[in-house]
């Protein structure tokens, strides 16, 4: 979520009459800092994670594990916390940030100052992470626990799921049947976005998980925990009306999705060319590390035959009108454009300017705003950034605050975040905002959050070495973007780590490298004649063969890809593909790293093979298993408030390294926060 501007908010009906002036100033402003900033080089590498948490609240009596609305008082709590810390903090480190998220319950944290390229700054990746959870595990109330868990299993389902109890039936922003008002961040902006995507749409959001179907699951399915007969808003007649389909789990309101947690990363690139070679790179490997990270099969009290997050949140924030989405003919309904995604979804168009980047990867239809794309091009943009742009401005901005409509357009770029930060994709190329020394930016954003910092530590230093390693190589990851989505529908399917198929590109290799010429698998390039002491972000531009152009595009597209496991994929195809980790720990070669330091990033780095070889389960796989094998579990995939309560518990201990999980972790993982006491059971 962008910064929380303050302000009264526009109800839709206002709101929109305002889209155009939005986007035009989004532009201009956006153009500003382009034409400030599309030089800008040197760069170093600074980057950092987004962690989220749920405040669990525990009844150890009534055996009920709720979600706690406290999230107000918490951060206040933290931020004058925070703000004392720092007078007996080491001159290097920052206080770390605590930021609000959609859900009441919910926290995000992020390292008080961006990580650099050092090795030491690699390592201290986890004990930040330990870090900051120990801060906000230390200001809570006994009984709660900041759990990084992706989705909370009973959310919405019957009983009491939040601390206080609240009723649905006041729900006025979303009208769900399951979701009280309560469980939304109360700052306007929340509850105003939940509002207007559902007057935009014309309907309540409407997701449908497939229901795990176990021995004991009635077939049909019809969820017996729906309302189907309540009568409180006009829109308490859709599930009756075809809206909740059989042999599925109905949810009906953005705090589902934005509810959930995961973790992000972004990093900052050397100019904006090598940001957009990065932001591509990264492309292919966000469905991938979604299956990796997969961590969320349970919805609304019952077991889903899905994995992942991903589905849920592009559902329950998709504002598209039935015209847009295809329900109606445009010329009925007054629309646009026709939209074949939500606004959360993966990513629809490459935009490097590379030449490996083939005009057939972007092999999907993707609307575009023409007056903005010519508007683009007239002021020297060139047209695969200009697309990438006027493809985001189809959207309307949904929350328009009165008090911030007229801006300085060449001081603020608070008009094109408004666009550009409801478009939530898998990548986010982040242009630098105005008047701030940062950089051109890239955030991966397809991943699910882990149980553990250790394993959060681990994906992190895992995908910035990935990201070291595609720059340092040139690698090509160019898969069409139809096969990517294809991707990421497979990766949130149950158990797709180890069971599911993905299409990646068979040769990552750019011409003339000589690995693509000798056929051996490693190192790429052969390791430099003197090694570096950090991860570099600034690479001489990659430098082709003359015949380059011909051997890119030497074979149909099709020819270039293949489907392949996770294992595959990560730890290695052949002698020809060395896998994700191949590359990484070809890349690591490059640098003078201190035998102890390289032990504890293979630490890092085996818990992903390990989860790509599937030797380990991912939390997903984990947590399905404990419910299946739980006493009060009736094979009927319903996953009782006991379930609930017990599974918590033992992620905390999990966490906290007191109960042993030798099929998630590995055995040097000794836990995070031993120190902090149990709950109370
Ligand atoms: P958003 O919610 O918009 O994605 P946040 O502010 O929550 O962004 O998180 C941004 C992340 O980027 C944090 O981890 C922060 O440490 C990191 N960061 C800050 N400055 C830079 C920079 N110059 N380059 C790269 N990353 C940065
Ligand atoms: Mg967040
Ligand atoms: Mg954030
Ligand atoms: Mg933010
Ligand atoms: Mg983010
Ligand atoms: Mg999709």
């Amino acid at each position: 979520m962008g910064l929380l501007a303050l302000g009264t908010p526009l109800p839709w009906d206002e709101a929109k009459k305002y889209a155009d002036h939005v986007r035009t100033h989004g532009i201009t402003q956006f153009l500003h800092i382009w034409e400030r900033l599309k030089d800008r080089s040197g760069d170093e590498l600074l980057w950092g994670d987004e962690i989220e948490y749920m405040v669990v609240a525990f009844d150890n009596e009534e055996k009920n594990a709720k979600l706690s609305l406290r999230q107000t008082e918490i951060l206040q709590k933290l931020g004058s916390i925070v703000d004392g810390i720092c007078s007996d903090c080491p001159d290097n480190v920052s206080p770390p940030t605590f930021h609000p998220e959609y859900g009441r319950y919910m926290l995000e944290s992020t390292p008080g100052s961006p990580y650099t390229g050092s090795i030491q700054d690699l390592l201290s990746v986890e004990g930040n992470m330990r870090y900051r959870r120990t801060l906000v595990r230390k200001h809570l109330k006994p009984n709660e626990i900041p759990l990084t868990f992706t989705s909370f299993p009973r959310l919405g389902a019957p009983g009491q799921f939040t601390e206080p109890y609240c009723d649905p039936a006041g729900a006025t922003s979303s009208h769900s049947l399951f979701l009280p008002e309560e469980i939304t961040n109360p700052h306007a902006r929340f509850p105003t976005l939940t509002a207007n995507i559902r007057t935009r749409r014309g309907s309540k959001v409407t997701i449908n998980l497939p229901v795990y179907v176990d021995k004991n699951t009635p077939r049909p399915f019809i969820d017996p925990t729906i309302p189907w007969d309540r009568d409180i808003y006009p829109e308490d007649r859709e599930a009756r009306e075809g809206a909740a389909l059989p042999d599925h789990i109905y949810l009906d309101a953005m705090g589902f999705g934005m509810g959930c947690c995961c973790l992000q990363l972004t990093f900052q690139a050397c100019n904006v060319s090598d940001a957009r070679r990065m932001y591509d790179g990264l492309i292919p490997i966000g469905p991938i590390l979604l299956a990796l990270t997969g961590a969320s099969p349970i919805w609304r009290g019952y077991l889903a035959d899905v994995d992942c997050r991903w589905n849920v949140i592009a559902g329950s924030v998709d504002d598209r009108t039935p015209g847009e989405r295809g329900l109606k003919p445009l010329s009925e309904s007054g629309d646009r454009f026709r939209i074949p995604k939500s606004r959360y979804d993966s990513v629809d168009l490459y935009i490097s300017d590379n030449i490996l980047n083939r005009p057939e990867y972007n092999d999907t239809y993707v609307p575009y705003d023409e007056a903005i794309y010519d508007r683009l091009l007239k002021n020297g943009i060139d047209k695969l950034l200009a697309k990438h742009i006027a493809h985001l401005f189809i959207r309307d901005p949904l929350v328009i605050f009165a008090e911030t409509i007229d801006q300085d357009d060449s001081v603020s770029s608070d008009h094109f975040e408004n666009i550009q930060s409801t478009n939530w994709q898998t990548l986010r190329f982040k242009p630098p905002p105005p008047g701030s020394p940062i950089g051109w930016r890239v955030e991966f954003r397809s991943m699910e959050v882990q149980i553990t910092d250790f394993e959060n530590a681990a994906f992190a230093v895992f995908v910035v070495l990935l990201s070291r390693a595609i720059m340092y190589y040139n690698l090509n990851f160019y898969t069409p973007i139809s096969k990517v989505d294809e991707n990421m529908a497979r990766a949130q399917q149950r158990d797709a780590a180890r069971q599911g198929r993905f299409f990646f590109r068979k040769n990552v290799y750019p011409p003339g490298s000589s690995a693509a010429s000798s056929g051996s698998s490693s190192p790429v390039d052969g390791a430099p004649a003197k090694k570096e002491k950090k991860l570099r972000n600034c690479f001489d531009p990659p430098v082709l063969p003359a015949d380059a152009f011909e051997s890119i595009n030497a074979h149909a597209v099709e020819e270039e890809y293949e489907e392949m496991s996770i294992d595959e994929i990560m730890n290695g195809k052949g002698i020809e593909f060395p896998g994700l980790l191949g590359l990484v720990h070809s890349y690591l070669n490059t640098l003078d790293i201190e035998t102890e330091d390289m032990n504890k990033i293979h630490q890092y780095l085996g818990l992903v093979r390990r989860r790509a070889d599937g030797s380990l389960l991912t939390a997903a796989t984990w947590i399905r298993n404990f419910v299946q094998a739980h006493p009060d579990y009736k094979q009927d995939s319903v996953v009782s408030q006991e379930i609930n309560y017990d599974l918590l518990v033992a992620i905390d201990e999990i966490e906290r390294g007191v109960r042993k999980a030798p099929d998630l972790l590995p055995e040097y993982y000794k836990g995070g926060n031993k120190d902090e006491g149990s709950i109370g059971i």
